[in-house]
């Protein structure tokens, strides 16, 4: 598995496999052709379906230059390794001087054909929950000790930060008036919310205003954290900014609860999958919200078996989510969407806490499930807005 730094990323909404994956693709091929005078890129299966919504031509042109650029859809096209594919071409005196084809995996992640990820296996040792609690029960340590022993050293200094930046978009968010961009002429929710919760004062109301803040701000394209997506970035700044106003804990203790919210991240993403057109929504916000039943058992005090099962109970309630947003905007059903699952991943800690942790279907399984879920759901409801909701009429 990788470092949490790969999962935790900052970076610009709305999405971070069909903007922040091709931005950066974008900036590497431009990288190692610098003289082009003319760049293609082509977009296939699901980027080619959603990338109008998803702004991946607008970010690419960015890039590569408005001007030089074309960009070619290529809907019908789904590339057996992963439907987020793309192909750059570099021409230079009407010649194709180079060609790349890459795939944006999920969470802001690159992968090229065939790649054999040893980065993966460089950081920590056991890439199983089962692996990992034998492990800790043996050491007699946390999850927490295994992720701070398994990281790069200033890992915590880093989930600080990461902590920084999430609590600035729920703060922006919080009190942002307007309308989102894109055709659905979304109003902006979370200042509403917020100003509810201050006459009640609950948890639960600044859970919704918070998850909803940092979700609009991300269909504004604007910066947040992805955790472990730009579409799910809502669910685990609700339940941390949520708790840390209400409970009042300190920030140390947030980026210890993150960092152990990350593994269960980094497990889903090892060995099932984080993109929403892989697996549907249940690989996106289905595994926030297990890592923030997870960052909020570990703030409760849950022991190791207790932190699995708040996880494993929000996974497992999410499995078969599908993907279908309206007109490819991460909006519908996404920001709502966040907002839930932040309570829901509330309500699996308080669960799991009252139990010893004992209990039958274990994570492992859990995320094995949501692979094999994931590869049976049809098409239509993995990112392509081509069934479910994206296929209803709106009726405003
Ligand atoms: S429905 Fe879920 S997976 Fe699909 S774009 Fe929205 S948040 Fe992402």
């Amino acid at each position: 598995m990788d470092t949490l730094k790969e999962l935790f990323k900052v970076g610009n909404g709305p999405s971070s496999s069909h903007t922040m994956g091709p931005q950066k693709a974008a900036a590497m091929f431009l990288e190692r052709n610098k003289d082009a005078e003319k760049f293609v890129v082509e977009l296939y299966g699901s980027l080619a379906l959603t990338g109008k919504g998803h702004l991946t031509d607008w970010i690419i042109k960015k890039v590569l230059g408005e001007k030089r650029t074309e960009i070619n859809f290529c809907p019908d096209i789904f590339l057996d390794f992963h439907p987020n594919g793309m192909k750059f071409f570099a021409y230079q005196d009407g010649v194709i001087t180079a060609e790349w084809l890459v795939f944006s995996v999920g969470g802001g992640t690159l992968k090229e054909l065939d790649e054999y990820s040893e980065e993966d296996i460089k950081y920590y040792k056991y890439t199983t929950m089962h692996e990992i609690l034998e492990y800790t029960e043996r050491k007699g340590i946390s999850l927490l000790d295994y992720v701070l022993e398994s990281e790069p050293l200033n890992i915590l200094d880093y989930a600080r930060m990461i902590i920084e930046v999430m609590f600035a978009s729920v703060e922006r968010g919080l009190t942002t008036e307007g309308v989102l961009p894109g055709a659905l002429k979304l109003k902006r929710r979370a200042p509403s919310f917020y100003q509810k919760h201050l006459n009640k004062k609950d948890l639960i109301s600044l859970v919704f205003a918070s998850a909803l803040a940092v979700s609009e701000e991300n269909a504004s394209g604007n910066v947040i954290v992805t955790a472990p997506t730009c579409g799910s970035s809502g669910v685990i700044p609700g339940v941390l900014y949520a708790l840390s106003r209400i409970e009042n804990i300190g920030k140390e203790r947030l980026a210890k609860a993150l960092l152990v919210g990350g593994l269960i991240g980094n497990l889903v993403k090892h060995n099932a999958s984080i993109s929403g057109a892989e697996v549907g929504c249940q690989g996106e916000v289905g595994t926030a919200c297990a890592m923030a039943a997870a960052a909020a058992a570990y703030l409760k005090g849950g022991n190791n078996n207790q932190i699995e099962y708040a996880a494993e109970i929000a996974l497992e309630h999410h499995l078969g989510m599908t993907c279908d947003p309206v007109m490819g905007y991460v909006q519908i059903p996404c920001i709502e969407r966040n907002a839930l699952s932040a309570c829901r991943a509330l309500d699996s800690c308080n669960f799991a806490l009252l139990t010893d942790g004992e209990h039958y279907i274990d994570l492992d399984t859990c995320i094995i499930s949501l692979k094999e879920t994931g590869k049976d759901l049809n098409p239509n409801y993995r990112e392509t807005s081509l069934g479910g909701l994206a296929k209803s009429k709106i009726v405003r």
